[in-house]
């Protein structure tokens, strides 16, 4: 894509009115590489390519050579979800200026499978989509009208922009720019694009993320085998599956193949119990 700049930009557009643009990525795959080698030298070279060494990075927490890449953003998105974007404090950002600018009219309006009931579960999750109610959606909208009215009236009454500002919900968009450096980006992704992560600011991550996996393929694919699906488990948990390597020597008790399987049925029941 081409902006009014004329330069060409990558963007993917994030609900009704948000997008991420991909503004400038700085190194690649190589340049990952050729950060590593400072520290492991030329003798790695011979064993390792590209791949193997970016793998091995990722799976020993070598992190520092991915600083040495970045990656920045143009992000259009919802306040409520800024709010959450600035928490990463490895990025850099600069935030449009509701004190020096006109606040977009524009409004984050959850819609469809968006409307989600409260978790039972998980005080800060959603579960089952509501029945549809168009009564929800009238609420947001009578809120988003009559706050976009309020502002409006007070900018024509010459009101200061940053006071009037203070009425606007937090569905009201704004935008930034957002640099970050590879490993940090990783982390972040791992944090919002998680299955606990709020919705929205997954959808904003899931779009970042798509942007950046074509510059940076093998980091990306070490990434996601070692880091975005791979799970770790607790002292507990392993002390459990310690003991369920019983279960799979199984063999070595002098049961029958079919004693066995009724053996792990009978387990099995217990734990539906
Ligand atoms: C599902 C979810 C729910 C959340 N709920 C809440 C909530 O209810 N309330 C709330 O306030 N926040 C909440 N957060 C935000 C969360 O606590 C973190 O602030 C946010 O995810 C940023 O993570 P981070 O600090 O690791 O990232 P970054 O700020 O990018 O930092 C990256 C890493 O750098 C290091 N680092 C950065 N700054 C410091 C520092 N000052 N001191 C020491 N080490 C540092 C840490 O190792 C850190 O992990 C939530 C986040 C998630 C993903």
């Amino acid at each position: 894509m081409i902006d009014e700049s004329g330069e060409p930009h990558e963007m993917i557009q994030v609900h009704e009115h948000g997008f991420v643009k991909l503004l400038d990525v700085m190194g690649d795959d190589e340049e990952v590489e050729n950060s590593a080698r400072i520290s492991y030298g030329e003798g790695t070279r011979k064993v390792s390519k590209t791949r193997n060494l970016i793998r091995y990075l990722m799976r020993h927490k070598h992190t520092s050579p991915f600083e040495m890449c970045e990656v920045k953003f143009h992000i259009k998105l919802p306040i409520f979800v800024m709010r959450q974007l600035v928490r990463h404090r490895t990025a850099n950002l600069n935030e449009y200026s509701g004190r020096y600018s006109v606040m977009s009219d524009e409004f984050y309006l959850p819609q469809g499978d968006y409307l989600q009931k409260q978790s039972s579960t998980n005080n800060q999750g959603r579960d089952e989509v509501l029945p549809k109610k168009g009564m929800l959606q009238f609420e947001f909208n009578r809120i988003y009208d009559g706050a976009s009215t309020a502002y409006q009236v007070l900018l024509e009454e010459d009101l200061s922009r940053e006071l009037a500002r203070v009425l606007l919900p937090v569905a009201n968009y704004t935008e930034c720019i957002w640099k970050i450096d590879l490993h940090n980006f990783f982390h972040f992704v791992r944090l919002r694009s998680d299955s606990h992560a709020q919705r929205e600011i997954k959808d904003f991550s899931d779009a970042m993320y798509e942007l950046v996996k074509p510059k940076f393929p093998l980091c990306c694919e070490a990434f996601e085998d070692y880091v975005r699906d791979a799970v770790t488990f607790s002292k507990k948990e392993m002390e459990v599956i310690r003991d369920m390597r019983q279960l799979w020597t199984i063999g070595k008790y002098g049961l029958s193949e079919r004693e066995q399987t009724e053996f792990l049925e009978k387990i099995k029941q217990g734990d539906d119990q």
